[in-house]
């Protein structure tokens, strides 16, 4: 494996991200808590972007799949792309749902459930404080990590 530029399972530390996240932030990515709903930076944006995980810089909504659910989280009826995100069935708290993580680093994002609008009837309700907003406005790109 020549590895010069392997950003593929590079995964932050859990130091690192100590360091680096609100203690919020870390609370939910790193032992699955939850923002108080109606309390998240992104609950409302409407600006045109890609949302990006927080401890990795992962890729993965886009702000054009958000809607407004009603739920007091952000809410999206699609990931970017299939593979950004992992599903996994979560029996916590007495309750059968399908937790959602981030297909790089395994970072809480919130849960998926079936009760969304079409196309797809689902309905990712995921944390602001587990995403990173970059506005397309301002000509950041996503995901491109060190391309300019
Ligand atoms: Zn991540």
């Amino acid at each position: 494996m020549s590895a010069e530029h392997d950003d593929h399972g590079n995964r932050p530390t859990r130091d690192e991200l100590r360091g680096r996240l609100t203690p919020l932030a870390y609370e939910v990515t790193q032992h699955k808590g939850t923002e108080r709903a109606f309390t998240g930076a992104y609950t409302y944006n409407k600006d045109s972007g890609t949302y990006a995980c927080v401890c990795c810089g992962n890729a993965l909504f886009a702000s054009n799949t958000k809607y407004d659910s009603g739920s007091g989280w952000p809410s999206f009826w699609t990931p970017l792309a299939a593979d950004r995100v992992r599903e996994i069935r979560d029996v916590s708290h007495g309750m059968i749902r399908t937790e959602v993580v981030c297909a790089r680093c395994d970072a809480h994002l919130g849960h998926v459930f079936d009760d969304g609008p079409q196309p797809t009837g689902l309905r990712y309700c995921i944390n602001s404080v587990s995403l990173d907003f970059r506005d397309a406005s301002t000509g950041q790109t996503d995901g491109a990590d060190g391309s300019r």
